[in-house]
């Protein structure tokens, strides 16, 4: 049956994968996603996700929803520039530019497909993208897909990025994930910002983990280092994370917005996210605008989480973020612990390489505002057993 695609040799490829400890199996959850959530039967805690608020199952989003489907129906039909373009998706523009400070914004479908527009609209042959080497694999596709020569300098290192700034002559985009997605630590985007001013380079940065997360009332990246929209003119950040809701936007000046919109083409050829779903993330924006309870909560549990690990052997990362990964190393060893974690009810991201590189397989422990201190207290328990047992 699968003749056709025999000489790919994927029986092959599938039994490589097994053995070197990488293959990735999917769990599938049973109910929502929350602290605690259900696989196989089984009640676990979740340690896992990127809903850091806690809003991927709450009431307002619920209530959207239904609300929003009484008016909308569910799909949208069409592109947005064909006819799928529908109120909550007007709306939603409107609050999130808002909410960001920014003059205007577009959403996409995902974050990933939000990436592609950037780079490949603004990009071009004979251009030159200077990215940060542990980038979202979005961006480095972008970047490959705008056909400009692409520079990586490594993680965070300034010296090398100023380098590279002052050897390239062209048009030049320096683009950076604002909290690294496997590590969970924080760009100097105050003095990136500063650098391209001097090099008259353009900012581009990627705010998933920092939407929600960074600056006093979670406005991200933007109000966490005070950066205008001048200084950061191309911010974009996924609603899939501390929004709890599917999709992503693009936000800057008015004349950037109008540019993706005509010209992006993971904007133009792809229907418009269902209306519902835009009118539920609207919802859980409102939430996050009107009530900083959440994100008081959640910083409250990583600095807990952080002291509560300092008091026993647990080694942490330089992190002050949602994210806070624990290396392990080899991946045969992560999966070890990984799974007496899991005999304890502990749901805990096993990250191995090529999300990371060799021989830094770890543990993606994210925190979010809804755990208990018995929750983490477990977690910070049980870790220490399980690296005690799995030399
Ligand atoms: C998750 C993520 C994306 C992709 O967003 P989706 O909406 O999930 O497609 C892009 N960049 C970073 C840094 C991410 O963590």
């Amino acid at each position: 049956m699968t003749h056709s695609i025999k000489f790919l040799d994927l029986q092959a490829r599938l039994e490589q994968r097994l053995e070197s400890g990488l293959y990735r199996s999917r769990r599938t959850l049973d109910g929502a996603q929350q602290a605690c959530c259900y696989v196989d039967g089984k009640a676990l805690i979740n340690f896992s996700s990127n809903d850091y608020l806690g809003l991927a199952n709450s009431c307002e989003a619920r209530v959207a929803l239904t609300n929003a489907a009484a008016i909308y129906g569910y799909g949208s039909g069409a592109s947005h520039l064909i006819s799928g373009h529908q109120r909550p998706h007007e709306t939603l523009e409107k609050n999130l530019a808002e909410f960001v400070e920014r003059d205007a914004a577009v959403t996409f479908s995902t974050g990933y497909m939000a990436n592609l527009a950037i780079l490949q609209t603004l990009a071009g042959k004979g251009d030159v993208i200077i990215a940060d080497k542990l980038n979202h694999a979005s961006l480095i596709d972008g970047a490959r897909l705008s056909q400009a020569d692409s520079l990586r300098y490594p993680h965070c290192d300034l010296n090398a990025l100023e380098n590279r700034l002052k050897k390239a002559p062209q048009n030049k985009f320096v683009v950076t994930d604002s909290v690294f997605s496997m590590d969970g630590d924080i760009a100097p985007l105050d003095v990136i910002a500063e650098l391209c001013d001097k090099y008259q380079a353009i900012l581009i940065v990627d705010d998933a983990h920092g939407f929600g997360v960074l600056g006093k009332q979670g406005r991200g990246c933007g109000e966490y280092f005070g950066l205008n929209q001048k200084q950061l003119p191309v911010l974009m950040s996924t609603l899939g994370k501390s929004l709890g809701g599917f999709g992503a936007f693009i936000s800057g000046e008015q004349q950037l917005v109008d540019y993706l919109i005509q010209f992006a083409r993971s904007y133009i050829y792809t229907t418009a996210m269902p209306a519902v779903n835009a009118a539920a993330n609207l919802a859980n924006l409102q939430v996050m605008s009107q009530s900083s309870e959440r994100i008081n909560q959640l910083k409250q549990n990583i600095e807990y989480f952080r002291h509560q690990c300092a008091l026993t052997k647990l080694k942490l990362e330089n992190s002050t973020t949602a994210i806070q990964p624990l290396l392990i190393g080899e991946n045969q060893r992560l999966m070890a612990i990984n799974e007496i974690l899991l005999s304890h009810g502990l749901l805990v991201g096993a990250i191995r390489p090529p999300t990371v590189p060799q021989n830094s397989a770890r543990l993606r422990i994210t925190i979010t505002a809804t755990h208990t201190a018995e929750q983490i207290d477990l977690l910070i328990k049980t870790l220490n057993t399980a690296l005690e047992k799995i030399e």
